[in-house]
């Protein structure tokens, strides 16, 4: 592969950050070596794929009849390890952008999460730097390519020592061969230029790739004649090319042949994640249209889930073995977007563009059948591995969650299968749970919004159902509040929010006893609402509290508090909506309110006095006072003046 022309050789510097990825992934991996062979044969067959998907519009870049594989080469003597792809390859710009830099958003949370300790070997192919991987066991790499369709070959060429070289180098056929220098292996370590280590690796962590890893392999074989029979007692050393992978796509197995250990392996590869996964889902489904499914339901979030980043399915779509979409957000809805997996159909043209799979019926019947599946899977696991599925809500409930509001005909499915904090036994309980075990009266589910569990459990709204032992739910979930829009009953119970106006939780002669009360202390009530007419449109009595003086609530139409808090959060400029103040009757301060006002009705402190209930009440709920100042300045009057007597 010499050069005829005298080419120009040019030195790079690392990236600042990629000299740090190294030095980490070759310190804290170094017991995990043999990773790096998966990681170049993963990287070999994304490859592979990309020239298999840009083939199909192009079909110049694959001449029929060619075929894709991956091939590894061992020199003993030289001590090199050569892995060859025949696909996409790489130009200038792919080379000085890929290697050398750290190309993925993730690097930076990989240093981190490096640095903070966390399991090392599995966060390689998560975040992008798989490639580095390769200096672990090579003190120098060789990467020689040339892009499909383009002309000009490259020689890459590193000690992983803070800089690289680029050159063009003639001749060179179309993909990438990586050569790594290997280190002698020290005692103990794996020796990878051995057949049997090589092999082993590869059935291990790539045995489903779905092109052949090929390699020369020589045996001894009994030494033929002229005849061609068997030669008694002598040997010859024969070399062939044998393939080390089964290359089987695991989802094109049938179940029983596939163990726990290799849907695990093949999860791992295709989400980046590095546990195993918590649910696998493989199934072929026959009839008007037939797909097979190999889905997964992870173990634990995704490091950037959620991160504000615009939902991705994570669902790649096959047809006839090609993969023609990898993260096909028609497949899934986007409240099953942490589904990880595959689906294969021979039912689909293998040219389908992103536009024409949105609106394809096939693919909503797909998607109808997958939904379902995974519901089935997740009711299954409620109902069979309580602890399991807890789990599994904590990472991704707040996600299915959407679909309440999303999915209108799944609206009851899901609901069965939704868990909440608070009330009943168990840490969290369903609908269905809470609903059995409703006190006698109680007709409504009824529910607490806030930011947290702690805050609602401290929530004065909450003190009338603990006198009256009913539980209530906790909902501290940010999609909770648009949830509660759309679900507004369970199985013909009606849900109900604590911290709305309209609870109606008396008996007939609570209520009458209630307003004779109210009707007493009318003056006083509209007293006070005068001087808050800022901020409330009403001050009534309520029954709802037990040892607080007051509370807020909403009016029946108007935003919860939690609510407009969040909208502020997200940027929006949302009015203070106007609340109801609800006081206890039966509070002394609320009776010493009431004694003044009869002795005083214009006395300055019935005034002083409601603003510090509004406030309390404002604060009880995590809001802060209206005017802080004026709060501070009441609040040491009063210990100033309490303090004297
Ligand atoms: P990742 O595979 O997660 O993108 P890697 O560090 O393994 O991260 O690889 C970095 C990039 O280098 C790849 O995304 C790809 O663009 C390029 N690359 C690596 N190996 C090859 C190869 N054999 N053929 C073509 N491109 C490659
Ligand atoms: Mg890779």
């Amino acid at each position: 592969m010499g050069t005829i022309m005298t080419q120009k050789v040019e030195s790079h510097a690392f990236q600042a950050e990629v000299q740090e990825v190294l030095s980490l992934v070759i310190h804290s991996l170094y017991k995990d070596r043999d990773i790096f062979l998966r990681e170049l044969i993963s990287n070999a067959s994304d490859a592979l794929d990309k020239l298999r998907f840009e083939a199909l519009t192009r079909p110049e870049l694959l001449p029929e009849g060619e075929s894709l594989g991956v091939a590894l080469d061992v020199n003993s003597e030289d001590r090199t390890l050569t892995i060859v792809d025949n696909g996409i390859g790489m130009n200038y710009e792919d080379l000085t952008g890929n290697l050398g830099k750290v190309a993925s958003s993730g690097t930076r949370k990989f240093l981190e999460a490096l640095k903070e300790g966390s399991e090392g070997p599995d966060l390689i192919g998560r975040f992008g730097v798989g490639f580095y991987s390769a200096f672990m066991v090579a003190d120098q790499v060789t990467v020689e390519t040339r892009k499909a369709g383009e002309e000009t070959g490259l020689r890459w060429q590193s000690d992983g020592k803070g800089e690289y070289t680029i050159e063009e180098v003639d001749g060179l056929s179309r993909g990438t061969m990586i050569t790594l220098h290997l280190e002698e292996p020290e005692e103990g370590q794996s020796d990878y230029t051995q057949e049997w280590t090589l092999r082993d690796i590869v059935s291990r962590y790539s045995d489903f790739v779905e092109y052949p890893v090929q390699m020369e392999v020589e045996r001894s074989e009994p030494k033929l004649d002229e005849e061609g029979k068997e030669i008694e007692g002598e040997t010859e050393m024969v070399t062939s090319m044998e393939t080390l992978n089964s290359m089987k796509p695991l989802w094109g197995r049938s179940k029983s042949d596939v163990t726990e250990e290799e849907y695990a392996e093949f999860y791992r590869h295709q989400s980046h994640d590095w546990a195993s996964p918590l649910e696998t889902i493989h199934y072929s489904a026959e009839g008007t249209i037939e797909f097979t499914a190999l889905l997964f339901l992870p173990s634990q979030k995704p490091m950037n889930f959620g991160d504000g980043a615009a939902p991705k399915s994570k669902v790649s779509l096959y047809v006839r073995r090609v993969l023609v979409q990898k993260e096909c957000e028609d497949l899934l809805p986007v409240w099953l977007r942490f589904v990880q997996g595959v689906v294969e159909t021979a039912d689909l043209p293998l040219n389908v563009s992103r536009e024409t799979l949105q609106s394809n019926r096939r693919v909503e019947q797909i998607q109808k059948g997958l939904v379902r599946k995974i519901m089935d899977t997740m009711g299954k696991m409620l109902k069979d591995d309580r602890e399991k599925y807890v789990a599994f809500w904590k990472n991704f409930g707040w996600v299915i969650k959407e679909g309440l509001y999303y999915a209108p005909d799944k609206q009851k499915a899901l609901a069965e299968l939704c868990l909440f904090e608070g009330g009943g036994d168990y840490e969290m309980t369903t609908l269905a749970e809470y609903k059995a075990a409703m006190a006698e009266g109680q007709e409504a589910i009824y529910v607490l919004t806030g930011q947290d569990r702690a805050t609602v459990e401290a929530s004065a709204h909450l003190e009338g159902m603990r006198a009256k032992g009913w539980d209530v739910l906790f909902l501290t979930d940010p999609v909770d509040e648009w949830v509660l829009e759309r679900l507004t009953e369970f199985d013909g119970t009606p849900i109900k929010r604590l911290d709305k106006g309209d609870l109606d939780l008396d008996s007939d002669e609570d209520k009458k006893d209630l307003e004779e009360k109210q009707e007493a202390a009318g003056d006083l009530l509209k007293s006070i609402q005068e001087g808050l007419s800022e901020s409330v449109t009403e001050v009534r009595f309520s029954s709802r509290l037990a040892e607080s003086p007051a509370v807020l609530v909403e009016a029946p139409d108007s935003m919860s508090a939690h609510q407009v808090r969040m909208m502020r959060h997200a940027g929006q400029d949302v009015p203070e909506p106007k609340r109801i103040l609800e006081l206890n009757p039966e509070h002394p301060l609320v009776q010493g309110l009431q004694k003044l006002h009869g002795v005083d009705a214009n006395s300055p402190r019935i005034a002083d006095f409601s603003g510090l209930l509004f406030d309390g009440a404002m604060m009880r709920e995590g809001g802060v006072p209206k005017d802080p100042v004026k709060f501070q300045q009441l609040l040491t009057e009063l210990m100033v003046a309490s303090l004297k007597g």
